[in-house]
C-alpha cells in the first residue's frame, strides 16, 4: 500500500477559496478508497483546528521547525475515512479570514516564511524528523504553496518521490531577494535555473523544477502552459520538464454535487425526469427576487470575480441579453470595479438579474440546478469545475474554447450530435460570447433539442474514479525514479 502525504493549502469544507480545495478533498478520498494509504497536510488554519479541537482529534507529534514551536493534529476530513493532519503553529496559521489575505484583502506580510515552514515541516515527516512513526513514499505537492517540498528534499539520500501538481500556474509565489535571504535557503538555488526568476524569488518554480512528476488538471493546459502565451514565462521549464507533465483532468465530488441527493436545492431531480428542475428554477427566481416570467433562459455564472474568470466580457454582453428578455443570477467575489459593475448592472434590470457578492456554498448549489444556461468565459481555465457541476445538473454551459473547458464542453457544430452538450466560442471577446449566447438561447426554444444536450451532459462520468487510477499510474513512475 503506497503511503502518500497530500500536502495542499486548502481543502473542502474547512478552507476553500477555489477549485484546489474541492481536488485537495476529492482526490486523496478517491485514492484512499482505492487503497492507497494517504494522509492530508494542512496548514492549521482556524476553521481546521476548530474542526479538531471540537470533534475527536488528538496530538499526534510535537517538535520544532526553526525557531517555531510546532504540533501536529490527526482528525479525518469531514464525510470521508482519510486522515487529515494539520499543522499547528498559531504564529502563523491562527488568523481570520482567507488563508493567504488580510480582511483588507492585502497578502500576508509572512507568506514566505509561512509556506516555507509548511514545507518544512510536510519534509520532516517524510524524514522521519516529526516523530510520527508514518513516513510516505511519496509526497504529492499542490501549487506555489507547497513548491518548496521538492527544493528541500532534492538533496537528502533515500528521499520520498515528488509528485507537483499545477492547479494554476498565474499565482507563483513571487518574493523579494530579501526574502530568499531570510528563508534561510542556500545560496546556490539563486539561480535562474532553480529558484530565481527575474530577481524574484519563486516558489513554483521549485516545484516545476525539482518534482520527479508534474501534473496538471486537464490535458489542454498541459499543452497550453508550454506555449508563451499562456506559460508566463514559465513555458521554457515546462517544455524542457514535458516528458514528466501530464494533465489529468479532474473529477467532481459527486456525492456533494449530484442533483439527486443535494440537499442545499429546493426540488431534487435526475437525468430520467427534469420536471424539478422547473421548480429549482422558480424557487431561485423567488428566492433572488427575479421576475417569475418563462420561455427566456436564465443565465448563471459563479466564480472569483478576476479578469481570468471573463467578468467583464459578461459584463459588456449582459445589458442586451438582459434587454431582450433574458435572466441572470451571478455569486461570487473577488474585484472592487467589478463588483460596483454588477451593482450598477442589478439596479438598472431590477427582475432581471440578482447579484449576491460573497461566497455561499447553498446558493452556488441552487444556481447551477436552477440556471438553464452556465457561463464560463475564462479567459484561461485550468481545469474549471462549475462546468462540470453544470453539466451533471442538466444546465448547458456556454464557455471559452481554453483550458479544461475545451476538454470537457463539446459544440455541436465540432462534433456528432450525439455527443454534444454545451456551446464554445473562440476568442475572449464580448461579440464570441454575445454569440454563443445568443446560439444557445434560440436551441433553448427547441425542447427535443435542448433536452438532448442535457442528456448527453448528465449521462457522462465525471467522477474521480478513473482520474485517480491515472494519478496512482503518475506515483508508481515518480517512485520507480528515485527508488
Ligand atoms: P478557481 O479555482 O479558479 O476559482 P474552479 O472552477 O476550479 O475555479 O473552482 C471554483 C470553485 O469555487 C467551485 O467549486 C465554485 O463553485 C466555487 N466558488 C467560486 N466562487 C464561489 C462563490 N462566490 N460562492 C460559492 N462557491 C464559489
Amino acid at each position: 500500500m503506497t503511503r502518500v502525504l497530500f500536502a495542499t493549502s486548502e481543502v473542502f469544507p474547512l478552507v476553500k477559496t477555489g477549485g484546489l480545495a474541492d481536488v485537495s478533498a476529492s482526490l486523496p478520498d478517491a485514492l484512499c478508497r482505492s487503497g492507497i494509504d494517504v494522509k492530508i497536510l494542512l496548514p492549521g488554519y482556524p476553521a481546521a483546528m476548530a474542526a479538531v479541537r471540537d470533534g475527536d482529534g488528538e496530538r499526534i507529534a510535537r517538535f520544532s521547525a526553526g525557531f517555531h514551536r510546532v504540533e501536529l493534529w490527526q482528525t479525518r476530513l469531514p464525510g470521508t475515512a482519510v486522515p487529515l493532519w494539520l499543522v499547528d503553529c498559531p504564529e502563523m496559521f491562527d488568523r481570520p479570514g482567507s488563508p493567504y489575505q488580510d480582511s483588507e484583502g492585502a497578502d500576508w506580510w509572512d507568506n514566505a516564511h509561512r509556506y516555507h515552514l509548511f514545507a518544512r515541516v510536510a519534509c520532516m515527516i517524510a524524514l522521519g524528523e516529526a516523530g510520527v512513526g508514518w513516513l510516505p513514499e511519496l509526497i504529492h505537492c499542490n501549487d506555489w504553496q507547497t513548491g518548496l517540498i521538492p527544493v528541500l528534499l532534492d538533496p537528502i539520500p533515500n528521499r520520498p518521490a515528488t509528485v507537483f501538481t499545477i492547479h494554476n500556474l498565474s499565482y507563483q509565489g513571487l518574493f523579494s531577494h530579501e526574502t530568499f535571504r531570510a528563508l534561510g535557503l542556500p545560496d546556490h538555488l539563486w539561480r535562474f535555473d532553480r529558484l530565481e526568476f527575474y530577481d524574484q524569488l519563486s516558489f513554483i518554480k521549485g516545484g516545476l523544477g525539482f518534482a520527479d512528476q508534474l501534473t496538471t488538471v486537464s490535458p489542454s493546459y498541459a499543452r497550453e502552459i508550454q506555449s508563451p502565451a499562456f506559460g508566463y514565462s514559465l513555458d521554457g521549464l515546462l517544455r524542457f520538464r514535458q516528458n514528466v507533465l501530464t494533465g489529468v483532468l479532474n473529477g467532481i465530488d459527486t456525492r456533494h454535487w449530484n442533483p439527486a441527493s443535494d440537499e442545499h436545492i429546493p426540488a431534487r431531480y435526475s437525468q430520467g425526469d427534469l420536471a424539478n428542475k422547473g421548480s429549482c428554477r422558480k424557487w431561485l427566481k423567488k428566492e433572488l427576487g427575479l421576475e417569475a416570467t418563462d420561455g427566456q433562459p436564465l443565465l448563471g455564472f459563479i466564480g472569483r470575480l478576476v479578469e481570468q474568470k471573463g467578468i467583464d466580457l459578461l459584463l459588456q454582453v449582459l445589458p442586451t441579453a438582459l434587454a431582450q428578455g433574458m435572466q441572470a443570477v451571478i455569486l461570487g467575489s473577488g474585484q472592487h470595479s467589478y463588483e460596483q459593475e454588477l451593482l450598477a448592472l442589478a439596479a438598472r434590470f431590477p427582475g432581471r438579474i440578482a447579484v449576491t457578492l460573497g461566497y455561499d456554498e447553498g446558493l452556488a448549489h441552487r444556481i447551477t440546478a436552477g440556471a438553464d444556461i452556465f457561463v464560463m468565459p475564462s479567459r484561461f481555465e485550468p481545469c474549471g469545475l462549475n462546468q462540470m457541476y453544470s453539466l451533471c445538473y442538466g444546465t448547458v454551459p456556454v464557455v471559452h474554447r481554453v483550458g479544461g473547458l475545451q476538454d470537457t464542453v463539446f459544440d455541436p457544430r465540432d462534433v456528432d450530435p450525439e455527443e454534444a452538450n454545451g456551446f464554445c466560442f473562440d476568442a475572449p471577446s464580448p461579440e464570441g460570447l454575445a454569440q454563443a449566447i445568443q446560439r444557445a438561447a434560440t436551441l433553448f426554444r427547441d425542447r427535443r433539442a435542448w433536452r438532448k444536450l442535457q442528456d448527453h451532459g448528465m449521462a457522462a462520468d465525471y467522477s474521480w474514479q478513473q482520474r485517480a487510477q491515472t494519478y496512482e499510474g503518475i506515483y508508481r513512475t515518480a517512485l520507480a525514479g528515485v527508488r
